[in-house]
């Protein structure tokens, strides 16, 4: 499906994950939302769609602002330096996005937020209240009684301190009914039901009306409110409404705005559902914007059972994975070992058994096997026809069962490995060279099936694969030499 379908099949894709955290390295978890996001905005892209994928930091949080200071660094060299490191971690993982917007960037995103902000106070939605409650300097948030344990934040084992102060609050409780409709009827879908389900029961009990700023003289970084000096944008605002400035909203006339949104789909993990299948939406309602199409919410990564965490022991760094194994090995554990529905696992046995058993012997072991007989005994490149079915496969990207999208070019991989093993092509040569020849041609076309499939998956595996096809050559080295 090489072709680009120049028909009315060509859409506009968009597609994004959640802006990440900028207070520390990013870990497995975020690695597995990326290369989702970027095997959906490749599929997209061979698809023929005109595709845009987003991705982001969310920096305007007190967090940053400390440890900056505990590093010694301005806050700005101390983003600049942990963005540096997303960037990086993105690039050896081959992450094709077309933009990354920064919340601390006055230019692209500070007139999204304002002029978001600016609809829904529109609308009426907008209070200034007195606020009296429990506020947890590491949560950098309110925390209800009922989450203190012996008294303190179990998170942080902190006092929380009993603050006072003004907000502006988000009339939340209003949507609670037009949200529930949105996503019943599908309108906003959420995937998979079981998410969908958790989030219309917590809409069945209501919703409370959530605070939307902070009084500017105790936070130091963040977006002005716009005609309210004394307050800044709380964090469902100023993060939030990434999805929309980053293309353009409030900023430009004619933009990438008018062209993809509503986003198709915003990929994230199941602790951030209610932000975005709750919170999100009723701003959107509220300012009058379209919602996006679909959320599609992935589980969390665990190791032998377990959270990673650095006193279990049991952290594994997407960067080590990545410089022992290659960024493509890293792609096709995520893509297929790890469900994206439900909650996954990953240990380090796991992993190399994975890629011994299916890139080192699997794949890579094929292509040799194929192209050496390619190369011995075909006079001329096999000749490869310009289009091909690929239903089936794409109906799984469709639905976001990537693992089975995998499991199907595995399927087409076994099926390569039995027809040599029941046509012995490479002894037929010798006594049919004919027959063989016609052999050996129809298994290079088989595989260079698997190199098209392959391509949102593994897009450099692919791409080798194709060139040695093309040119009737035998790969000089293992493309997945084993690991012991
Ligand atoms: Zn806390």
């Amino acid at each position: 499906m090489e072709k680009k379908s120049s028909n009315s099949d060509s859409h506009s894709f968009y597609i994004t994950t959640p802006i990440f955290y900028p207070n520390a390295r990013l870990h497995l978890g975020h690695a597995y939302t990326t290369t989702v996001c970027d095997i959906l905005a490749r599929y997209h892209r061979l698809k023929g769609d005109k595709t845009y994928f987003l991705t982001g930091s969310d920096e305007n949080t007190e967090k940053v602002v400390r440890a900056a200071t505990v590093a010694g660094k301005s806050t700005k060299d101390y983003l600049d330096e942990i963005v540096g490191n997303f960037k990086d971690l993105f690039s050896k993982l081959g992450i094709s996005y077309d933009q990354f917007i920064r919340t601390t960037d006055e230019i692209n995103h500070y007139s999204g937020a304002i002029e978001l902000w600016n609809r829904i106070n529109k609308s009426g939605d907008l209070e200034k209240r007195s606020y009296k409650g429990l506020y947890c300097v590491g949560h950098e948030s309110f925390i209800t009684e009922k989450d203190l344990v012996d008294g303190k934040c179990p998170d942080h084992n902190e006092l929380p301190q009993v603050l006072e102060e003004t907000n502006w609050f988000f009339k939340l409780s209003k949507y609670t009914e037009a949200i529930k409709e949105k996503i019943s009827s599908n309108e906003f879908k959420i995937v998979p039901d079981s998410r969908r389900n958790e989030i219309l029961a917590l809409l069945d009990r209501g919703l409370e009306d959530i605070s939307f700023s902070r009084p500017a003289n105790t936070v130091s970084i963040g977006i002005p409110v716009p005609n309210d000096s004394s307050q800044k944008m709380y964090v469902w605002c100023d993060a939030l409404s990434n999805y929309i400035s980053a293309l353009g909203f409030g900023r430009t006339e004619d933009s990438l705005y008018k062209e993809f949104w509503p986003a198709n789909v915003h990929v994230i993990g199941k602790d951030i559902l209610r932000f975005h299948a709750a919170i999100w939406p009723a701003m959107l309602l509220s300012a009058g914007i379209p919602l996006p199409k679909t959320l599609f919410v992935h589980g969390f990564i665990t190791s032998g059972g377990k959270k990673m965490s650095k006193s279990l022991g049991n952290v594994i760094d997407p960067l080590q994975l990545i410089e022992e194994y290659g960024a493509e090995a890293v792609r096709y554990y995520l893509a297929r070992h790890i469900s994206p529905f439900e909650d996954g696992d990953i240990t380090l046995e796991s992993f190399r058994e994975a890629y011994n058993a299916h890139l080192a012997n699997g794949l890579g072991n094929l292509v040799s096997r194929v192209m050496k007989m390619a190369e011995a005994n075909l006079e001329a490149p096999a000749v490869i026809p310009e289009w091909e079915d690929m239903t089936e496969y794409f109906s799984y990207l469709e639905k976001f069962e990537i693992n089975k999208a995998v499991d199907c070019i595995w399927a087409a991989i076994t099926e390569i490995d039995k027809r040599i093993q029941e046509d012995q092509p490479f002894k037929l040569v010798k006594a049919d060279k004919d027959r063989g020849q016609k052999i050996i041609s129809e298994l290079v076309v088989k595989l260079y099936s698997v190199a098209r499939m392959l391509n949102p998956i593994l897009p450099d595996t692919s791409v080798k694969m194709k060139k040695y096809i093309k040119e009737n050559k035998t790969p000089s080295t293992p493309l997945f030499p084993r690991k012991e």
